[in-house]
């Protein structure tokens, strides 16, 4: 990356004046310079607090994220600078919402044809040469995989970054019957170095500072503890991984779109880092989510158009990599995966949610999302994409989540795929409620919420009461440990009119 206006400031050198060398030799991936944001980094802010099948308490964690201002501040801003340059490459493309569109009923076409076209997908991989596997579950796909690595003797696997690996809990898996995994995507090695999930499904440690990072690699890969210098930092990574990449047994890749009509997959990545996971060891397996299919290779251009604009405002992503059989002496795997799929696709109100491209789009844009971190949430998928997901692998687990929002409409407004994300949100609001997975005090203060609001003559004595009070009342009966809401905000100044009665008193006569 040469233009230093597509870095964040974070990023960013306050200057070029010190060239980034390592023994006297300059660094081949070197750019520019970056200082360390003070001499004491802030410590970084962990994520929520997993107790079995217990709620995750996203607003606890969400607390502890905002109180660390430097990470809070950088996230926001980041994020933000992402949404923009999205919003850039969208107007330089007229037809950019007949692309939505299209995008959208090729899913959905897709979806309510997946058994077909599943078929024929499976039918032209085989043809091609590779071995098909259906996994039912995480756990299946975990056992399949291991199945492959043992019968070549495989004890190491580089791999690129792909959700439906974490959604499985493949990495623990593997380290629990001795394979080791190597994450070759940098965010996703950084988090793995780290012993920490993903927080974006397209740039997993967004939530770092270069600090933390500089922290995390020179207590695992050697580097100088006080150089937090991006561009060192992500050289020494380089360097550290590739002898790895090179020595490994086998290799290992997501899907972004696997082609119905080809049997091929294709897996879009900025580093280059799936052509290695797949081309250098002799084994290549690829873990395809169910509803990644598309019917023709022509419909991939409507998405990969639409792919990296809506993820990282680029117009496209530096590699995207078609892989469609075997080459010459080597073997290659796809495991097909459902873990819950299926049962989605039969969901009236959330079915759509299959439609996601993992793009990242609806994260960036949620100023919940860009405010509380994606490891408050606590679950495999964050923000708005994951408060419709996660319920579904987990109703109790996940049952704070859909309320985590503020019910914008932001994130489906830049979906690339049209999901109806905030209505879905707003769905598995009523649907938790109907599974009695809301806590007695949400369901009490909605009820009683309810009845005031269907009694205009009760609401509006009610407003003018607590209009009245919130003049006079001491401060602490409104802030105070009780009252979540007071913790983070400031109590507007009641008007001395309400709208109600100055309609009255000024428009009564002429409604
Ligand atoms: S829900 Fe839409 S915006 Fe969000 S990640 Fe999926 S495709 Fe992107």
């Amino acid at each position: 990356m040469s233009d230093p206006d597509m870095l964040h400031p974070e990023l960013r050198a306050p200057d070029d004046s010190d060239s980034i060398t390592r023994q006297g030799r300059r660094l081949d991936h070197a750019e520019a310079t970056s200082k360390p944001l003070r001499s004491r980094p802030e410590p970084q802010p962990r994520g929520a607090k997993i107790h079995g099948n217990r709620p995750i308490d996203q607003a606890e964690a969400a607390a502890r994220f905002l109180a660390a201002p430097e990470h809070e501040k950088m996230h926001d801003e980041r994020l933000w600078d992402l949404r923009q340059k999205r919003d850039r490459e969208m107007h330089g493309i007229p037809e950019w919402e007949e692309l939505r569109s299209l995008a959208s009923a090729i899913k959905e076409h897709t979806l309510t044809h997946l058994d077909e076209y599943l078929d024929q997908f499976e039918a032209n991989a085989r043809r091609n040469g590779v071995h098909v596997h259906w996994a039912r579950d995480a756990a299946e796909h975990n056992r399949i995989v291991h199945g492959i690595l043992k019968d070549h003797g495989a004890k190491t696997l580089v791999k690129s970054k792909s959700m439906l690996t974490e959604e499985c809990g493949f990495r623990p898996y593997m380290a629990s019957v001795g394979i080791e995994v190597i994450e070759t995507d940098l965010g996703e090695r950084i988090q793995q170095l780290d012993n920490e999930d993903p927080s974006h499904i397209v740039v997993p440690a967004v939530h770092k500072l270069r600090t933390d990072v500089a922290e995390v690699f020179s207590k695992t890969i050697g580097t100088d503890p006080d150089n937090s210098d991006v561009h060192y930092l992500a050289e020494a990574q380089r360097e550290s991984n590739r002898p790895l990449i090179l020595a490994a047994d086998a290799g290992m890749t997501g899907c972004n779109f696997a082609v119905a009509e080809t049997g091929g997959v294709v897996v879009c990545t900025n580093e280059g880092n799936a052509d290695l996971s797949a081309n250098v060891p002799k084994l290549h397996i690829a873990s395809i989510g169910i509803e990644k299919i598309i019917p023709r290779l022509e419909h991939l251009a409507v998405f990969v158009r639409l792919l990296s604009r809506s993820a990282l405002g680029s117009p496209i992503t530096q590699y995207t990599s078609h892989f469609r059989g075997p080459r010459q002496g080597s073997e290659m795997h796809f495991v097909l995966v459902d873990n819950g799929r299926s049962e989605r696709l039969g969901l009236d109100e959330f079915w759509t949610s299959l439609k996601c491209i993992r793009c990242g789009a609806c994260m960036n844009t949620c100023p919940v999302y860009r405010r509380s971190g994606g490891l408050s949430y606590g679950a495999t998928y964050s923000g708005p994409i994951g408060l419709i997901i996660d319920p579904t692998f987990n109703a109790r687990k996940y049952s704070n989540l859909p309320f985590a929002s503020t019910l914008n409409g932001s994130c489906s407004n830049v979906c690339p795929v049209k999901i109806n994300i905030h209505e879905q949100i707003y769905a598995w609001r009523r649907e938790l409620v109907k599974q009695h997975e809301v806590p007695f005090v949400k369901k009490a203060a909605m009820k009683a919420a309810g009845e005031l609001l269907s009694r205009p003559a009760a609401y509006r004595a009610a407003i003018a009461a607590t209009n009245l009070a919130l003049g006079h009342l001491p401060r602490f009966v409104l802030y105070n440990g009780l009252n979540a809401w007071g913790k983070g905000r400031e109590n507007p100044r009641p008007p001395r009119q309400s709208f109600h009665s100055w309609h009255l008193a000024n428009r009564g006569d002429k409604a």
